[in-house]
């Protein structure tokens, strides 16, 4: 039975039985893996507070080859998560980014650029829910495009003409774009020139550089979002879901 190590994120992590839990790790080396903690609801446990969302760990486990679920031998600290993680907003937002991970990541191959841009997003220093929003809208806008779902804004889809940077422009169901005389087709979305000007920011920016110097408002961070969480289900198949915890942080520790 092969035993590995790699860096990871915790991603999330469920009662299996017992005192046992189930956890989901993003690992540099091996993409999406899940593993058995054994013991972990015990007090003073060896993995009890290494778990929480978005703490960096090196993980060390075992996989048999017909195996689902990894048997975890250790997970070392590397970066803990804990004072952020105790904000709500901030646990909300990276949850939401665990979720799209544990979607979009596929298990036991590794993604070095979608590990990168996780790393760089985590290490963003975001400091109020305008800043998460951001923070968000970096990671799906950077998740549809290295998944190869982010569709192409230049051109109309109908008459083909170079969309210019200020006209009012439209979306169909497969978010095909259409200039200001092709757009209106019952069942098109508006797609509007500040939206395009932000996909086009995230994409310019470095994460650290779009989130604290990025002049959108919430609202729009808001709407680009909406977007994407669009384009994601229409790529996944499914309705994502968006944690929320307002005002119950029990079940996350
Ligand atoms: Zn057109």
């Amino acid at each position: 039975m092969p035993l590995y190590e790699t860096e990871s994120f915790v991603l999330k992590s469920y009662d299996l039985a017992d005192a046992d839990r189930i956890v989901v790790f993003f690992t540099r080396e091996h993409g999406i893996v899940r593993g058995v903690a054994k013991g972990v609801k015990r007090l003073k446990s060896r993995f009890g507070a290494l778990l929480e969302p978005f703490s960096v760990v090196d993980l060390t486990f075992f996989h048999k080859e017909d195996r689902e679920l990894v048997n975890i031998q250790s997970v070392e600290l590397v970066r803990s998560s804990f004072e952020a993680a105790s904000e709500l907003a901030y646990l909300s937002t990276f949850s939401y980014i665990a979720e799209l991970l544990s979607t979009f990541a596929p298990p036991n191959d590794p993604n070095e650029k979608l590990y990168r841009m996780v790393k760089a997003v985590s290490e963003i220093k975001a400091s109020n829910e305008r800043e998460l929003a951001a923070v968000r809208a970096y990671f799906e806008l950077w998740l549809l495009r290295l998944g190869g779902y982010w569709p192409e804004l230049k051109a109309c889809a109908a008459c083909g003409r170079e969309i210019s940077d200020t006209e009012e422009t439209m979306t169909d169901s497969s978010f095909r774009i259409f200039c200001c005389n092709c757009r209106q087709v019952k069942g098109n979305r508006t797609l509007s020139p500040e939206i395009r000007r932000l996909f086009g920011d995230i994409q310019a920016r470095s994460p650290n550089d779009f989130v604290t110097a990025c002049p959108a408002t919430q609202v729009v961070l808001a709407e680009a979002s909406a977007i994407m969480q669009r384009m994601l289900e229409a790529a996944a198949g499914r309705t994502i879901r968006v944690p929320q915890f307002a005002g119950d942080r029990s079940h996350t520790r």
